[in-house]
C-alpha cells in the first residue's frame, strides 16, 4: 500500500514536470509533447530530398537554388508557418557571380635566383571583387607582411611603417597565439586569423594585391578545400562602389610555393619564424609578378527562405534559427562524381529547421516570442544570405534575442557532450547547459578553437550586429560502446567536408542528430519565454556591440 502511494506520488510529480496543462511552461522541464513531433523518418526524408542529384548541390541561382527554395517554402506552409517577409517566404537576395580567370594558366615571379613558374588551382589560386571586365597589373612587388593583422589592442602591427601602395602583400593564415600560446587569445582564434579579415585589411591598407599562404594546420582545411573553393564563379552582394575598396587581386599559394618564392628571393626560410613573434616588420620579397585577369558578371538574384510563428505575448521579440539551404553546386569531378550534395552541409541543418518548428507548433503552451525560420543562401560564398539580411532586416535588431544556428551536425551517433563553438562568447551558454541537462548532457568547447569556426558561419553576421549567436554542434564522447561500429563509421565519414562524398548514406546514425534537434528546440522554446536579453560575456569583444544595439 505505502509503495503504492509513492509510485502515484512519482507519477504524479512526472506528469507535472512534463510542463502540460494547466500549470503552464516549466523550463526545468521538458516539453514531451513537442518532442515527440520531432520525427526521424520525415528528418531523414527531408535530408534525403534536398541532398539528391536531383538538387544538383544547391548552388546559388542553378537549377537547385529554384528546387531548394521552392521545397522549403513548401515545408514552411504544410507546417502551418507564418510567411516571414510580409505575404512572402521570400528575402530576394541581390548578387554578382564574378568569374576570374587568369589569362594564363600560370603565375610568373621573377626575383633575383631566377624565376618560378606557378600553375593555376596546382600552386595558386586567384580571383577579383572588383566588378571591372580585366584586371591588369603590368608589375607587382611582393613584400611579405607576416600574418598581415593590424590589432591595437594586442599591441600587433604588421603594416607599422610600411607603404603597401602598388604592392602585393604575401601573408600567412592564422594568427599567432595558434603558434605562441601566450600571444591573442592561444589556441582560440580570433577573427584576425580569419582569411575574410586579412582580405578586409589588406584592402584598407591600399595593397594592389594579396596572396595568402596556405597551410593545413593553421588554416584547419586543407589546400583541396582552397582549390575547390576559387575552381569557379565567385559570389559577392554588389556594393555601392563595386568592390573598388578591396585589392585589385586576391588570391592564395600553397605552403611548397610560399617555400619556392622565399628562395627565390633568396631570403632565409626563418623569415615565416620570426613574423611568428612580436616586434616583426615586414620584409620586401625583391620579387615582381604581372596579373592579369579577365572577368565576366552576372547580376542574379537568389532567395533567403523565412516563415514564424508569431510569439504570444511579446510577439515584436526574436528567437531566430538559422540554416544555410546552399552548397558547392556542381564542381570538379572526383572518382566519376561531381555532385557536391551537401548532405551534412547543410541539408541536416535546413531539415532541422522543419522539425524545430513541428515541435514549437505541437508545444501545449505556446511561445511568447516570435519564433524565425531562416533558411539561408550562399552561406558556401562567404556567408552572403545572411549579411543580406542583417544589413536589410526584417526583424529589428535591437529586438532580436537570439541567434540559433544550425550547420554542424554530426553523423557518428549520441553523445554525452554538445560542443559550442567560440566557447566564452555569450549568455546564451547558460540556456544550453540547462537544457543539456535536462537531456542528461554536458557542454564543452568545441575541440578545435583554432579553427576560428565562430567567424566561419552565419550567425557571425548576427554577431557583428551584436545580437548574441549560437553555433553548437554534436560533441565528441559517443555514448555507444561499440568501437567496432564506431570505427567503420568514423572511416566511413571522415573526409566528407566539402566533397563529392557529402551525402546521406547508410552509415550515417542520425540518433546524434535527433538529440542535438530536440536541444535545439529547447534552447529556443526556454528563451522564447524569456523577458530578459542574453548578453555577451564580460570578456567577449562584441560586449560593447551588443549593450549599443540593446540601447537603440
Ligand atoms: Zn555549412
Amino acid at each position: 500500500m505505502k509503495k503504492q502511494i509513492i509510485i502515484g506520488l512519482a507519477l504524479a510529480t512526472v506528469l507535472s514536470s512534463c510542463g502540460r496543462g494547466k500549470q503552464g511552461y516549466d523550463p526545468d522541464s521538458l516539453d514531451s509533447t513537442a518532442l515527440a513531433a520531432i520525427s526521424q523518418d520525415s528528418y531523414e526524408a527531408h535530408v534525403a530530398t534536398l541532398a539528391s542529384d536531383e538538387y544538383q548541390g544547391r548552388k546559388p541561382f542553378t537549377k537547385g537554388d529554384t528546387l531548394t527554395v521552392s521545397y522549403i517554402e513548401q515545408q514552411f506552409k504544410s507546417l502551418g508557418l507564418k510567411p516571414g517577409n510580409g505575404d512572402s517566404y521570400f528575402q530576394e537576395v541581390p548578387m554578382v557571380e564574378i568569374t576570374s580567370k587568369p589569362t594564363t594558366p600560370t603565375l610568373t615571379f621573377t626575383g633575383k635566383n631566377g624565376t618560378l613558374t606557378a600553375r593555376y588551382l596546382d600552386d595558386y589560386v586567384i580571383g577579383t571583387r572588383r566588378l571591372e571586365d580585366h584586371i591588369d597589373i603590368p608589375t607587382t612587388n611582393l613584400v611579405f607582411a607576416g600574418f598581415g593583422i593590424v590589432a591595437p589592442e594586442y599591441n600587433w602591427n604588421d603594416y607599422d611603417g610600411l607603404d603597401v601602395k602598388g604592392k602585393t602583400v604575401v601573408v600567412m593564415v592564422g594568427d599567432p597565439g595558434y603558434y605562441d600560446k601566450t600571444l591573442f587569445k592561444a589556441d582560440t582564434m580570433t577573427y584576425y586569423g580569419r582569411w575574410t579579415y586579412k582580405y578586409e585589411e589588406a584592402g584598407r591598407q591600399g595593397a594592389a594585391g594579396v596572396l595568402l599562404i596556405h597551410d593545413t594546420g593553421a588554416a584547419s582545411y586543407g589546400w583541396d578545400v582552397v582549390r575547390t573553393g576559387w575552381s569557379g564563379p565567385q559570389l559577392d552582394l554588389v556594393a555601392e562602389d563595386k568592390g573598388a575598396s578591396n585589392p585589385a587581386f586576391e588570391g592564395w599559394v600553397s605552403g611548397e610555393t610560399a617555400q619556392k618564392l622565399f628562395q627565390l628571393g633568396g631570403l632565409d626560410a626563418n623569415l615565416l619564424e620570426s613574423a611568428k613573434k612580436p616586434g616583426f616588420k615586414p620584409v620586401p620579397l625583391d620579387i615582381s609578378t604581372e596579373v592579369h585577369i579577365q572577368n565576366t558578371f552576372r547580376y542574379a538574384k537568389s532567395n533567403n527562405v523565412i516563415a514564424t510563428i508569431e510569439g504570444a505575448k511579446r510577439p515584436g521579440e526574436t528567437i531566430i534559427y538559422t540554416a544555410h539551404w546552399d552548397h558547392l553546386g556542381i564542381g570538379e569531378s572526383v572518382d566519376g562524381d561531381s555532385i557536391y550534395n551537401g548532405a551534412i552541409d547543410n541539408a541536416a541543418g535546413v531539415s532541422a529547421l522543419f522539425e524545430i518548428a513541428k515541435a514549437f507548433q505541437a508545444a501545449k503552451v505556446k511561445p511568447e516570442r516570435t519564433i524565425v525560420f531562416m533558411a539561408l543562401t550562399a552561406e558556401e560564398e562567404g556567408l552572403l544570405g545572411s549579411a543580406y539580411y542583417t544589413e536589410n532586416p526584417i526583424y529589428p535588431i535591437n529586438k532580436a534575442v537570439a541567434n540559433l544556428n544550425m550547420d554542424a551536425f554530426s553523423a557518428l551517433g549520441e553523445t554525452k557532450d554538445v560542443s559550442i563553438v567560440g566557447i566564452g562568447q555569450t549568455e546564451i551558454e547558460d540556456y544550453v547547459a540547462r537544457s543539456a541537462a535536462k537531456f542528461d548532457r554536458i557542454v564543452r568547447g568545441e575541440k578545435n578553437p583554432s579553427s576560428g569556426g565562430f567567424y566561419r558561419s552565419d550567425h557571425f553576421n548576427f554577431v557583428k550586429k551584436g545580437v548574441p549567436g549560437l553555433f553548437m554542434g554534436s560533441g565528441s564522447e559517443l555514448i555507444s560502446t561499440d568501437t567496432v561500429a564506431i570505427h567503420v563509421r568514423q572511416k566511413a565519414l571522415e573526409g566528407r567536408y566539402h566533397s563529392v562524398r557529402d551525402e546521406l548514406d547508410g552509415h550515417w546514425d542520425l540518433g546524434g542528430i535527433l538529440a542535438d534537434i530536440r536541444l535545439f528546440f529547447d534552447i529556443g522554446y526556454m528563451l522564447s519565454m524569456e523577458k530578459t536579453f542574453p548578453q555577451f560575456t564580460e570578456k567577449s569583444e562584441f560586449r560593447d556591440l551588443g549593450e549599443k544595439r540593446l540601447a537603440k
